[in-house]
């Protein structure tokens, strides 16, 4: 019955690794906690219950927009129209016009703000909830490497709700990260899936570079390396920057519209741009099987996200590259880019100030002249609901330092002079593998000499995207 399903439905012929276990499970009506690499399929495992129980909605939350677009297209694309979202791209009136014919839908996605609307949150505790699917679930845990406080309340949320079925679903989570979300959700003895962190395809290298000479390296490289390859920058600039210097490359990060980042994305999945410069943006939902070859321009802030970034290539199982270009100093970068995400003392000691002194918090972002949905007010907004001041000054130098520790983890990566992959696995609680073409430490890791894709289209999107963004 499952295969008929996965068929009909999905129109494949057969589960991949880990998938039906995952599904037994759910149709069981058990809580899990599922922890798949990307591109494992880990949509999939929540959807087609959906069919097999033909019985309520299946709500799923999402941290981003772009995942959310993402996989909504995806079932679309099938001929699924029983999929509806709630996020802040909505009118008042669309997401009553959702919530008041929820019977409709089979999927519902929305972000965990949304679901936090008091309207929403009613609605939804008077709905048939099959399930609740909590995507990206190490957001919820301040060890995970991208906590939002927004997933915090979801636990309280799934009570609201009225406890249904709950699956949390994620790439990469050590074993604190998952304690942390099993105590969040309140997931009742869960059925555990945890598969390898280890991708035995990608052969992982190092280069330690002076600083001067990386850019003349990273040219060198894309001539060489077998493609298509995603180059991953630490800022949008960065990847502006660096994608007008490389020959037959395009850039992609968050600050571009919905419309130039689809665009962008779509000539990357069809081959027809060899090499895609981008921030960690880029990627999320991509289901492009047959990238070769991930660089990273800049040291990726943990070992989470170089894990996920470096696994977006060689999805199809054929040999592909991990290349970190690592310069002494290049983790300045990442720091700065932490401390941007918390507030500064000075900014929590005048928000306590203002808020003991009269002022109300829809007042506060004007007089920290700070966005409303700028996430480090966000996060300022929680700490003033839950603690004291000296706690909320305590509570921001401990997280940023926890995260200083993930860099340096990261950073070890780079700099060690053992098994870069027996590393990696050790940090994710696995046993240590033996296998050829391993690592730079290992032995030498040579490029196959492959033929560079055809470029016929090359001309053509340069001139469209000249049009576009106009940056010539
Ligand atoms: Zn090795």
């Amino acid at each position: 019955m499952f295969e008929a399903t996965l068929k009909r439905v999905f129109g494949y012929e057969e589960f991949r690794a880990g998938q039906r276990e995952i599904i037994e499970a759910v149709v069981e009506g058990q809580d899990v906690l599922a922890i798949m690499p990307t591109g494992g399929g880990k949509s999939l495992t929540f959807q087609l219950p959906s069919y097999l129980k033909n019985n309520g909605l299946t709500i799923i939350v999402s941290p981003l927009l772009s995942l959310i677009e993402d996989q909504i297209l995806h079932i679309r694309e099938r001929g699924e129209r029983g999929v509806a979202r709630l996020t802040s791209m909505e009118s008042l009136e669309e997401k009553q016009e959702v919530l008041n014919h929820l019977k409709r839908f089979r999927f519902l996605y929305l972000s965990p703000e949304q679901l936090a609307v008091p309207y929403v949150t009613r609605a939804l505790a008077n709905a048939n909830v099959q399930m609740l699917v909590i995507d990206e679930a190490h957001c919820i845990s301040q060890w995970g490497h991208e906590f939002r406080p927004e997933y915090a309340r979801l636990g309280e949320l799934r009570k609201q709700i009225g406890s249904p079925q709950c699956m949390a679903v994620t790439a990469t989570a050590p074993e604190n990260v998952k304690r942390d979300i099993i105590e969040k959700l309140a997931l009742f003895t869960p059925a555990q899936f945890v598969h390898s962190a280890n991708r035995p395809e990608i052969r992982l290298i190092v280069e330690r570079l002076e600083k001067e000479e990386k850019i003349g390296r990273l040219k060198a490289l894309v001539r060489d390396i077998p493609k298509p390859a995603v180059v991953y920058t630490a800022t949008r600039r960065e990847a502006e920057k660096l994608s007008s210097e490389l020959e037959d490359a395009m850039f992609y990060h968050g600050g571009m519209s919905t419309e130039d980042r689809r665009l962008v994305q779509s000539q990357f999945l069809r081959d027809e741009v060899p090499i895609m410069v981008c921030t960690s943006a880029f990627g999320m939902g991509v289901n492009k099987d047959n990238v070769r070859s991930v660089i990273h321009y800049q040291i990726p802030a943990t070992v989470e996200a170089y894990m996920q970034e470096i696994g977006r290539a060689g999805r199809d199982g054929n040999p592909a590259f991990a290349v970190l270009l690592y310069a002494e100093g290049d983790e300045r970068i990442q720091q700065f880019l932490i401390d941007q995400q918390y507030p500064k003392d000075e900014q929590i000691r005048n928000a306590y100030f203002e808020m003991e002194n009269g002022s109300t918090l829809s007042q506060l972002p004007r007089l920290l002249r700070m966005g409303e949905d700028d996430p480090v007010f966000l996060l300022l907004k929680q700490l003033l609901a839950e603690r004291s001041l000296q706690e909320a000054i305590d509570w921001v130098k401990d997280r940023k330092r926890a995260r200083y520790r993930q860099l340096g983890q990261m950073m070890d990566v780079a700099l060690i002079n053992t098994c870069r992959r027996a590393y990696l696995l050790r940090y994710f609680s696995e046993e240590k593998v033996d296998q050829e073409d391993c690592c730079d430490v290992c032995g030498p890791i040579v490029f196959p000499e492959t033929p560079d894709l055809v470029r016929k289209n090359v001309t053509e999107w340069k001139k469209r995207l000249t049009q576009i963004f106009s940056f010539e």
